[in-house]
């Protein structure tokens, strides 16, 4: 999709500081940084939100999950959780609408919930 900010990014025509790609997906940190190491991960291609998934996609991006997680982790190690978020339209307070999943370093419950 031409008009698509993290398409843009996926084909590194927008910057950002990545963190992970493969052939089917791409992530990168997010810039509000909930916590630090706040990371975003997307598939490549075009899909608006969750409910798009085919069930192929949803292995190519929930099958990243884990390994993605331990490199935060291992990259933020007083980082000792995380948080995986994921919203789906406007009412459930998505604003990019290529599909993306938050994936949210957790270092103390004293910081909050993003
Ligand atoms: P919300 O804004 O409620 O978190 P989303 O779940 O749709 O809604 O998240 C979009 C995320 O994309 C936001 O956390 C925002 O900071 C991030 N974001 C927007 N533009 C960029 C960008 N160019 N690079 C990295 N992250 C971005």
């Amino acid at each position: 999709m031409t008009d698509c900010i993290f398409c843009k990014i996926v084909a590194g025509e927008i910057p950002s500081a990545k963190v992970y790609e493969d052939d089917k997906v791409y992530a990168f940190l997010d810039t509000s940084q909930a916590t630090e190491g706040h990371t975003l991960l997307v598939p490549k291609v075009h899909v608006e939100n969750l409910m798009e998934y085919d069930e192929s996609l949803a292995a190519d991006v929930f099958s990243r999950l884990p390994k993605i997680s331990r490199a935060i982790l291992a990259a933020n190690p007083e980082a000792k959780g995380i948080n995986v978020l994921n919203n789906n339209g406007e009412v459930a307070y998505q604003t990019v609408f290529h599909s993306h999943i938050h994936i949210i370093p957790r270092y103390s419950k004293e910081e909050g919930f993003a």
